[in-house]
């Protein structure tokens, strides 16, 4: 079939919904979610008028492969023909962080049906189970590819008996967790059923696939198959069974178009009203309706900028339309509207319902946005409301193997974490190393995949460092800060702050985003606090810790709100203890006395004045250190149970759920992030490699004190700060 088609055909098909299917791949690190991209990119890609002309998709793969850069776009659009009509298949990048913070499933949003690739080899991994949850969770209906299966026949030389054996355990498990996670309505019909075709065996490295149907039709068995790879006939096998004829066959047969999907969907990922317009719009997928798009990912083209790419779940997107960013709280007149062809953005006018979009110049949209019509700014309820800051908890230093490519590394540091705000980039001034922390391990580690493999960069990477916050058991102060010209004083106090404004802050729903209206309004009916204390907050920073002005009639002061403000977030972004980030007090300024003339009041002695004021009171408020525990969730089969949680206690961490499950005991735990570096190869150990498990951020808790000077010593030094921390007096001044 040619793969070339004028954009006015494609964008009729865009029209025609039953035609459109919107898919994803999901799989553990390395089962080959990206080779299985690359080869239904070369074999089915929708080619672009403009490239049409001058090369195959595939030249532009391998162009692309010799210069070093994978394709890297959010989308792929492939054209496949079954039965006689054309397809538009949307391939969505599930991007690698989707699933560590526990509840962002963006990717998994936009799509409504998915490919779980698993490794015939490794079968089922952590990531398998993990994201095969989510997608059920989501209602993506998943089918089973069962991958490097060229691997049992060239590396392993199994008997066709043990090839069988390993199909069926996988096959088990995917229907087992169907069992388990699907929906009552659904799980009987989503099972993967090898004789109904609704299981996809093959390489996509070598590029061949087939199902039970397929072979039967074509009159093969599997021993042909090791035939032709004993005679190193691999063209003919792969024209016998070309691996994008299985995978795109299956996906157009059993997994369901935008019309089917949407209606099924909506009710689950979305929380708005069902009968309100909108939500009808959605429910209908109608192209006449508000426009409602949820950003799946963002890219950066170093021509175009912001490119967010997102599934349009009702109206019509076209090139000057007035949209609305609900988690940026910001409109834009949109300026231009694409499509991707293959792995190419093609302009076009507009793009209707249930299908995708690349929208530009929208800079301040992030991955999870909602867009909708700018009419219904205030009636939308976005699909995932925006968390004000993510935790990461582990951190490993990045360098270039060869120093050459140190620019290159720091941008692509810095992209990788605003692509995902699970990522944060930083610099250790001290040993000018280059940071990045993450959600845990394996989050880190896809990272470093992606610079070494996208962005081309070897790097050497050092073992993951966990992230800690430093906090006060008690309150202390007032305490005074004096500015360097000593013309300039200002007395503060230190408490904890309470859990209940903790919570408010991580909402998102308390912030210096508001005005001080709402935000006294917040604390007092949502935290109550007395409107006195409430009255006047200075500044909120994102790690929980508030700034409140309690003086009354001081002279100057509103000219200096400000500089107090920036020397209290600078004391909170590395503490006293070990330079880590403060969490969790509540500092007030409780008197000042300043300089009538404001060259002598200017932000170099404010700043370090309140700096100096609030480590004092820091210190003498037992501070400590806190430490980051993960929940752990394990699945094991009973007889290993034991081996699970004496693992998880030894590991200074407890049990506080054991369920059985049919044939499966579910373990839920609490253990510090700090214990589970190498866990796997214990745990492996311990269950006789049996157990599933999976970590996720759930609180922050103090260090035992019996480990905390060791500990604080350890980061220093790591840090390259002399090992002691300092003492309350080097902060305190007298009059
Ligand atoms: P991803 O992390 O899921 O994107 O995995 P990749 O696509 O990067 O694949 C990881 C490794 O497995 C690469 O070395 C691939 O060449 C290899 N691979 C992927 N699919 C197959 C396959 O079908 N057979 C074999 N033998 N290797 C494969």
């Amino acid at each position: 079939m040619p793969r070339f088609r004028k954009i006015s055909e494609i964008l009729r098909m865009m029209k025609d919904k039953t035609h459109v299917r919107n898919i994803g791949i999901i799989a553990h690190i390395d089962h080959g979610k990206t080779t299985m991209s690359d080869s239904l990119l070369a074999e089915a890609g929708l080619l672009s008028p403009t490239v049409a002309g001058e090369a195959r998709a595939l030249d532009y793969l391998e162009e692309e492969q010799k210069r070093g850069i994978t394709i890297k776009t959010a989308n792929i659009s492939l054209l496949h023909e079954y039965e006689g009509e054309p397809y538009v298949i949307n391939l969505i990048d599930t991007p690698g962080h989707v699933d560590f913070s526990g509840k962002v499933t963006r990717a998994l949003r936009a799509i409504d049906g998915c490919l779980l690739l698993v490794d015939a080899v490794e079968e089922f991994m952590v990531m398998s189970e993990v994201r095969l949850r989510k997608a059920l969770e989501e209602r993506v209906k998943p089918i089973l590819f069962i991958n490097k299966v060229d691997r049992l026949i060239k590396e392993l030389k199994l008997t066709p008996e043990k090839v069988q054996e390993k199909f069926v355990r996988i096959i088990n498990q995917f229907n087992n967790l169907i069992e388990t996670y699907g929906e009552p309505e659904y799980k009987d019909k989503w099972k993967a059923r090898p004789a109904e075709g609704t299981v996809i065996f093959g390489s996509a490295l070598h590029r061949w696939g087939f199902t039970i149907p397929m072979m039967q039709k074509k009159g093969l068995k599997f021993s042909d198959i090791v035939k032709y790879y004993k005679d190193g006939n691999l063209d003919e096998l792969r024209e016998l069974l070309p691996l994008h004829e299985a995978v795109l066959d299956v996906v157009v047969k059993h997994l369901p178009n935008p019309l089917e999907a949407q209606p099924f969907r909506i009710p689950k990922i979305w929380k708005g009203d069902l009968d309100s317009p909108i939500g009808q719009a959605m429910m209908k997928v109608d192209d006449d309706g508000p426009t409602v798009i949820c950003v799946s990912k963002i890219t950066f083209d170093p021509h175009a900028g912001v490119v967010s790419a997102g599934r349009i779940f009702s109206g019509t997107i076209k090139k000057g339309d007035e949209v609305y960013l609900v988690n940026a709280a910001t409109k834009y007149k949109v300026p231009q509207v694409s499509i991707y062809m293959g792995p190419f953005r093609e302009v076009v006018d507009e793009v209707p319902a249930g299908n995708f979009v690349a929208l530009l110049g929208l800079d301040k949209c992030r991955a999870g946005e909602t867009i909708v019509d700018a009419a219904y700014s205030d009636q939308m309820v976005p699909f995932e409301p925006m968390k004000y800051i993510s935790e990461p908890v582990l951190t490993i230093a990045v360098e270039p193997k060869h120093p050459r490519d140190l620019p290159r590394l720091i941008e692509a540091m810095k992209r990788l974490s605003i692509e995902d705000p699970n990522l944060v980039a930083t610099v250790n001034q001290e040993t000018g190393e280059y940071l990045l922390s993450g959600m845990g391990e394996l989050h880190l580690e896809i990272a470093c995949k992606t610079i070494q493999r996208d962005f081309n960069i070897e790097i050497i990477t050092s073992e993951p460092t966990v992230v800690y916050r430093e906090t006060v058991r008690t309150s202390a102060g007032p305490f005074m800060g004096k500015s360097p010209n000593k013309h300039n004083k200002l007395w503060f106090t230190i408490e904890p702050l309470e859990e209940e404004v903790m919570k408010l802050i991580s909402e998102g729903s308390l912030s210096d985003v508001l005005s001080a209206k709402a935000r006294r309004e917040v604390l007092v009916k949502k935290a109550g606090w007395s409107s006195r204390e409430a009255r006047d907050v200075i500044t909120i920073d994102p790690n929980m810790n508030i700034l409140i002005d309690c003086t009354t009639g001081v002279q100057y002061l509103r000219e200096v709100r400000e500089m107090i403000g920036a020397g209290f977030r600078w004391a909170c972004e590395a503490g006293p203890l070990a330079e880590e980030p403060i969490r969790g007090i509540k500092v007030k300024l409780v008197d000042a006395q300043l300089h009538e003339d404001p060259v002598h009041r200017g932000p170099a002695q404010i700043m370090p004045a309140t700096r100096q004021a609030i480590f004092a009171a820091f210190l003498s408020a037992k501070p400590t250190l806190l430490e980051p525990i993960y929940k752990i969730q394990v699945r094991v089969p009973p007889q290993h149970l034991g081996g699970v949680t004496s693992l998880i206690t030894r590991k200074r961490g407890s049990v506080f759920k054991v369920e059985q499950r049919g044939p499966i005991v579910f373990v839920e735990g609490y253990i510090p992030v700090s214990e589970t570096i190498g866990l796997a190869s214990e745990m492996r150990s311990a269950t006789s490699g049996t157990a599933f498990w999976q970590c996720t951020f759930s609180h922050w808790a103090p260090v035992p004190d019996s480990m905390l000077p060791d500990l604080i010593r350890k980061i220093r030094m790591r840090k390259g700060l002399k090992p002691e921390p300092p003492k309350a007096e080097q902060f305190i001044v007298r009059e």
